[in-house]
C-alpha cells in the first residue's frame, strides 16, 4: 500500500512502514504519521541571536528544541548532524517524548535564567505535524 504525504513540497509517496524523504513521517495503516511527534532529540537554552531574528529582545535566551528528520537540505545548514544526516537519524533512539505541558513547565522554570519562550528549531518543525485528515 502506498501513502501520500501532503505536508511539504516533496509530496512523497511512501510504502507502508517506510518513511518519506524527511525520515520523520511514515506510512502507517493508509495514512502518514509523524514518528518524531513530541520527541525531543536536541535541547538547549540558546542566545536569541542564534535564531533567525534581528533586533528581537537582544541579549535574551530561549529554550530551543528540535527533533530528528528534515525535509530540507539547505546548502548552508549548520545542523545536519542533528537534523537529517545518518547521525541525526540515530538520535531517534535516544530522543525523549515531552508533552506540550512538560515543555511549557520547563520553559517557565527557566524564566529566572532569562528564558523568554520556546523555539522549535534545529530541524524543520513542519515534519512533526499531526494532520488528522491526512488520508488520501
Ligand atoms: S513532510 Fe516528509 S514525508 Fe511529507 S512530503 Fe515532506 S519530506 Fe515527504
Amino acid at each position: 500500500m502506498n501513502n501520500r504525504c501532503s505536508v511539504c513540497f516533496r509530496k512523497c509517496i511512501v510504502k507502508e512502514e517506510k518513511t518519506g524523504f524527511c525520515g520523520a513521517r511514515a506510512g502507517h495503516d493508509g495514512r502518514m504519521v509523524p514518528l518524531n511527534y513530541g520527541r525531543i532529540s536536541s535541547i538547549a537554552l540558546d542566545p536569541i541571536e542564534k535564531k533567525p531574528f534581528r533586533h528581537f529582545m537582544p541579549g535574551s535566551v530561549i529554550l530551543s528544541v528540535g527533533s530528528y528528520g528534515c525535509n530540507l537540505r539547505c546548502p548552508f545548514c549548520q545542523n545536519s548532524s542533528i537534523s537529517w544526516s545518518d547521525e541525526a537519524m540515530n538520535r531517534a533512539a535516544v530522543s525523549r517524548y515531552m508533552s506540550p505541558g512538560e515543555l511549557v513547565s520547563l520553559a517557565v522554570d527557566l524564566v529566572p535564567r532569562g528564558n523568554i519562550g520556546v523555539a522549535f528549531t534545529y530541524n524543520e518543525p513542519h515534519v512533526s505535524h499531526i494532520i488528522l485528515s491526512e488520508k488520501i
